[in-house]
């Protein structure tokens, strides 16, 4: 999968190179670039932001910069083009799993008060938001489709690790985890994951899952993955 994010700030995306995302990055399983909008101003400052038409507070990206930076990064219009917006589809396990069938995605990333609107009109396929509220910049959320989309890429996941069992996976959340020592501050581990009994374990963390779901998000209940 090629995932190119177009950014004022690229050094924010370092951090995908640790953990999960670095070795999928090192294994050629993604091919990661974090892209500088500002290297495409035309102005003679490298400007990429004015002040907004009508007034108000704060600064708005300009068109020209992201305009000629996604004519470069995209010309035949082979990638979808992701606007990151407090005003977008909400993402979900559902979406995540989808774009994950995306062979290029293109993920926008504004800043300050946000990007002129003609340039989303002119460029972008669609928006989406990580939740309901706002972010200084969409760097962070960009991080979080890379990240969460990734995870259904094949090959990603390690063999020892899955995202089926995962919370939504089947709409309900997850059993909690234990690990070693079977005894910590006077709490233990519970008898049945101790015991190898695979058909046992797996009852117990069934019942588990479904407590914490009706505890924590009855919401879930009676929503079927596939079509939520
Ligand atoms: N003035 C805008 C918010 C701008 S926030 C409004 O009120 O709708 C600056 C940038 O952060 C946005 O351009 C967007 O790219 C990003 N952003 C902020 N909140 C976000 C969210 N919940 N999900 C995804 N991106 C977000």
């Amino acid at each position: 999968m090629k995932i190119r994010v177009l950014t004022l700030f690229p050094k924010m995306f370092e951090c995908l190179n640790e953990s999960i995302m670095g070795r999928a990055i090192k294994r050629g399983l993604l091919d990661f670039k974090a892209v500088d909008i500002r290297n495409y101003s035309a102005d003679k400052h490298m400007k990429c932001d004015d002040t907004p038409y009508g007034g108000g507070a704060g600064m708005v990206m300009t068109a020209q910069p992201i305009y000629d930076c996604i004519s470069d990064i995209d010309p035949k219009h082979e990638f979808v083009r992701i606007y990151m917006s407090p005003k977008g589809e909400r993402l979900s396990d559902k979406l995540c799993r989808s774009l994950a069938t995306v062979d290029n995605i293109l993920l926008l990333c504004g800043h300050y008060e946000g990007v002129d609107q003609r340039v989303l009109d002119l460029c972008i396929d669609r928006e989406i938001s990580i939740g309901d509220y706002v972010l200084s910049g969409g760097e962070l959320a960009a991080m979080v489709v890379v990240d969460s989309v990734s995870r259904f890429v094949d090959g990603v996941l390690g063999s020892g690790e899955s995202h089926e069992d995962e919370s939504f996976s089947n709409g309900m959340l997850e059993y909690p985890q234990y690990t070693r020592p079977p005894e910590f501050m006077g709490l233990k581990v519970p008898d049945v994951l101790l015991n190898g009994n695979h058909k046992e374990i797996d009852k117990f963390r069934k019942a588990k899952s479904a407590e914490l779901t009706e505890k924590l998000r009855p919401d879930l209940i009676g929503r079927n993955a596939e079509t939520e």
